[in-house]
């Protein structure tokens, strides 16, 4: 199957490009939503997050405490990497399970840090950039989410650049002040572009 991979920073329009894509029936993997759902209650991540943590990074329904954990590993990296080392090996055979089951002429894959987490460039067939100016990343998730400029700021400082994202971009999907029938006309476009690649 020929795997898209779509990223872009904290608010570009990741999510807004994914669903015009899904309108045109292509399956949609969110590793996000994956990332999420091993650490949900039951979630597959959580007995080896026990065994390495112990159960004070357990909330009352068996899903982890997302609060206490981010507080320990924004300022203990060893921290961040033991979860990771848990977290990132299920992440990824999810999303490849998931993957393989999808039905579609080809399939996206949404990677929020995909420039950030080298080899993921690697496993998928094109890079798909949503591309907008820092200014307007800002304004989108201060007023998505309430946060301040100070907070988005800090997230974004995180990511990586927007000139290293367009670097390794193979495509790209402009959506800064565009309309979004404007918007839906690009991933259009690229939908077309992908067909073409995904069956010569
Ligand atoms: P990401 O998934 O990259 O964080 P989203 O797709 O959630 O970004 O977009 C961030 C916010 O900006 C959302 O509230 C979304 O509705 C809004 N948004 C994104 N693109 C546009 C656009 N072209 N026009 C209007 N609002 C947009």
């Amino acid at each position: 199957m020929f795997v898209v991979g779509l990223t872009g920073g904290i608010g570009s329009g990741k999510s807004t490009v994914a669903d015009l894509f899904a309108a045109h029936g292509v399956p949609i993997v969110d590793t996000d939503v994956i990332a999420h759902r091993v650490t949900a209650p039951h979630g597959i991540a959580m007995p080896q997050i026990v065994a390495e943590f112990g159960n004070a990074f357990v909330a009352a329904d068996g899903s982890l405490d997302r609060a206490r954990m981010r507080a320990l590993v924004f300022s203990d990296d060893a921290a961040r990497k033991r979860l990771e080392n848990i977290t990132h090996p299920l992440i990824r055979a999810e999303t490849e399970r998931e993957q393989r089951e999808a039905k579609g002429p080809y399939v996206i894959v949404v990677v929020p840090l995909l420039v950030e987490s080298g080899n993921w460039k690697n496993r998928v067939n094109r890079v798909l950039a949503v591309d907008c100016s820092v200014e307007t990343q800002i304004s989108r998730v201060m007023s998505r989410n309430g946060f301040s400029r100070e907070q988005v700021l800090a997230i974004i400082a995180r990511q990586a650049s927007r000139e290293a994202r367009l670097a390794a971009a193979d495509d790209v999907i402009v959506n800064d002040n565009t309309p979004l029938a404007t918007l839906a006309a690009r991933v259009d476009a690229q939908h077309l572009a992908y067909l073409g690649l995904a069956a010569p």
